[in-house]
């Protein structure tokens, strides 16, 4: 593995670096008081070529390497996890699954709409009744003519109410992994009801929303992949998501490094800065420890990735280590705050909210844990 970034990738970087700069940091807070990020933003993404990177060219995209897509993900981090999450689910989960799994017809009509931000996505896998045990989801499809009639209900969906295309889960068959299979459903579809739910801990400027389907209907040309081959495409989707969940979190514990060490330098106590006494230096050294093992281990995933190789087992490495890193890193950083780290003047009391769901999404640390264990010993301890 090439540690060093090619001229391109670093071209990439620091246009996210400016782009969150201008387009993302001086909001943030403010999307986060009123439990909205400014709806112009999506566009903006679009513009600017976030929510098309690793899409071919030919569908709208830029055609960009993983490795991009981390750095551009980092970036987005520091910023605001609220953003960098409306990018990993409508481009990482949503888009990516219909350039790989789906038909030509299915490429036209979406693609080009992702990559432009003029359409967004969501990923509705998750169930009130069925959360890390996905396998056991409720929500049915019943064939009817050419059409299928899809109901139930699904929760915690990023982007639930602002996206315009749902990859849904349904089941089809019997029990288990094999009767379930993956849906596009336009989120205009008579029958399918959307409610916003309000009172996050983090993430507050991220639309999450529940979706009640009530015979909604689609034709068959809206089935993603095969019929019953639906959870192990969300598997599959869900592994290169665990990248870009991690990728984010490292934004977040360098975003708390910058903030800290900013800090640490202009705060005086007994008379120096609080940057020269030494149990503050090991809370800065130590977020900065973190930061830098969680990178490695992103770059690691996005180099197999980008190189072709089996992933998965890394990215949840990545995501188990970085997810905790980033919430070890807030708080470490709200310690060198001191009180003025519990008030929302400073950014650190948002970067431990909105770190603290990393742990608990795409697979919360249990199941990361359960995955890495079932790889190296071949026992599946679910
Ligand atoms: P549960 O599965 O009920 O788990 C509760 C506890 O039990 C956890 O600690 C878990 O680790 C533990 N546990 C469960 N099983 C085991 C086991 N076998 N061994 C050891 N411990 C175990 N879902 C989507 O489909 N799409 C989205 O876009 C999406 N976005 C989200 C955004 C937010 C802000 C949140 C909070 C959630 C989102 N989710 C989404 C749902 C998320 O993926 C689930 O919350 C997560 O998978 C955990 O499921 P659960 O909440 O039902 O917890």
């Amino acid at each position: 593995m090439d540690l060093h970034l090619s001229a391109e990738q670093v071209a990439v970087r620091e246009l996210a670096a400016d782009f969150v700069n201008r387009e993302v940091v001086p909001h943030a807070a403010t999307w986060d008081r009123r439990e909205a990020v400014d709806p112009g933003i999506v566009g903006k993404l679009g513009d600017v070529g976030f929510l098309g990177l690793t899409i071919d060219e030919e569908y709208g995209g830029s055609g960009g390497d993983h490795l991009a897509y981390c750095l551009v993900l980092e970036e987005l981090g520091r910023g605001d996890s609220a953003v960098r999450g409306i990018v990993s689910v409508s481009l990482g989960l949503v888009a990516k699954s219909i350039a790989t799994h789906g038909t030509p017809e299915q490429r036209e009509r979406w693609l080009p709409a992702l990559c432009s931000g003029t359409a967004l996505g969501c990923f509705a896998l998750t169930e009130p009744d069925s959360g890390s045990d996905a396998a056991a989801l409720t929500t049915r499809a019943v064939r009817d003519g050419d059409d299928w009639l899809l109901t139930g209900r699904k929760t915690f969906i990023t982007n639930g109410t602002t996206a315009d295309v749902a990859l849904l889960f349904a089941r089809t068959g019997g029990p288990g992994h094999r009767g379930i299979t993956a849906f596009l459903v336009p989120t205009d579809s008579p029958g399918l009801s959307r409610s916003e739910i309000k009172g996050k801990l983090g993430l507050r400027g991220q639309a999450t929303a529940e979706l009640v389907l009530d015979d909604v209907r689609v034709p068959d040309t809206a089935r993603l992949g095969e019929c019953g081959a639906g959870f192990r495409l969300a598997l599959g989707t869900l592994a290169k998501g665990r990248m870009s969940v991690a990728a984010g979190c490292v934004g977040i514990a360098q975003g708390c490094l910058n903030a800290a060490v900013d800090y640490a330098g202009t705060r005086t106590q007994f008379g120096k800065p609080i940057a020269g006494h030494q149990l503050v230096q090991q809370l800065l050294a130590r977020i900065a420890v973190d930061t830098a093992a969680a990178r490695l281990l992103v770059w690691q995933v996005a180099d197999l990735i980008d190189r072709g190789q089996p992933y998965a087992t890394e990215a949840s490495m990545a995501k188990l280590f970085a997810s905790e890193a980033a919430v070890r890193a807030a708080n470490d950083a709200i310690q060198v705050f001191g009180g003025y780290g519990y008030i929302d003047e400073y950014p650190v009391g948002k970067y431990l909210r909105d770190a603290r769901v990393t742990t608990l999404y795409e697979g919360t640390s249990q199941i990361q844990q359960l995955l890495i264990g079932r790889a190296l010993t071949g026992v599946n301890a679910f």
